[in-house]
């Protein structure tokens, strides 16, 4: 069953009794998507806290559905995993947003940021996978920076913190996405050999916000890790981040996901 969701964006809903038909049919519509070309990115500024200049980017993909409009990844990424069209459709992605990130040169370096899921980092061949959009694009590996969730390094982190070095020892740099929601413990995370984490935006927007941002700044600090306050929202949310001394910032308050051209200048 198709329902019209939020800001008119479709979304399915799987839970009818029908979901085998209805995945199935989502499954088979994003494979002809992806040898259609249907999919695109927009892109979100992330900003410097401290000069509140803009210093990258991160790639969030939108599927353009011929007749029923933009659908949010939140619709169909899950679907992707499942089918493993995560796989193919997450090598178009960073492909996609290096060459982006290549035509922001011009100015001044600007990071760019993908969202890498579980299934992608635990290819075998994924590590070869970044270093071929690298060399295709001709990005410089310090401008990339995976975001990765804790899902991703929880299966086997043995295996996750030796790739993580694969990665890092290519010049890029690896964010852990939605920190805070997941199960990872506090050893997990030292042994981690990452360089950022980013706050998830539940955190920021807790009534409680000042002691769990204070949280993660203070284990960010301890591990000297870049911290990024997602979900900024109000001058209030920004104010706590400047205050407790997060580095990067990213919210509808400050830049909304948009496509390349709607960028702000930097
Ligand atoms: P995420 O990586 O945590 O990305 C942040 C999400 O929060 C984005 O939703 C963004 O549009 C939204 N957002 C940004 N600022 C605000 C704010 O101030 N308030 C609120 N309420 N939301 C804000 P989006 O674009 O719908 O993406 C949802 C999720 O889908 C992403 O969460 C990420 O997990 C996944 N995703 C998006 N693009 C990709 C991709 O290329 N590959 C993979 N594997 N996952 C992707
Ligand atoms: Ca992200
Ligand atoms: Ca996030
Ligand atoms: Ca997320």
């Amino acid at each position: 069953a198709k329902q019209a969701g939020r800001n008119g964006v479709q979304t399915f809903d799987l839970a009818m009794g029908s979901e085998t038909a209805a995945q199935l049919a989502l499954e088979r519509d994003l494979r002809a998507a992806l040898t259609r070309g249907e999919f695109l990115l927009h892109y979100q500024p992330v900003f410097d806290v401290s000069s509140g200049l803009v210093t990258g980017f991160e790639a969030l993909i939108r599927w353009a559905h011929p007749t029923q409009g933009l659908i949010s990844p939140g619709t169909f990424i899950p679907v992707a995993e499942e089918a493993a069209l995560i796989v193919p459709l997450g090598t178009w992605v960073l492909h996609e947003a290096c060459r982006q990130a290549t035509l922001w040169q011009v100015s001044r370096a600007v990071t760019m940021s993908v969202n890498v899921s579980a299934l992608q980092f635990e290819q075998p061949d994924f590590v070869k996978t970044v270093r071929e959009a690298l060399r295709s694009t001709g990005l410089p590996p310090g401008q990339l920076i995976l975001e990765l969730t804790e899902s991703a390094v929880l299966r086997d982190p043995d295996a996750a913190v030796a790739q993580l070095r694969d990665l890092r020892a290519l010049g890029i740099r690896i964010a852990l996405d939605d920190f805070g929601t997941g199960h990872s413990s506090l050893s997990l995370l030292r042994r981690l050999p990452i360089d950022a984490l980013k706050i998830d935006r539940s955190f920021v927007q807790d009534a409680a916000a000042e002691v769990m941002v204070g949280v993660a700044v203070t284990l960010a600090r301890a591990f000297s890790l870049h911290v990024v306050a997602e979900g900024i929202e109000t001058e209030g949310q920004r104010a706590l981040a400047q205050a407790l001394g997060c580095d990067g910032m990213q919210g509808y308050l400050l830049a909304r996901p948009a496509p390349a051209d709607e960028m702000p200048p930097c």
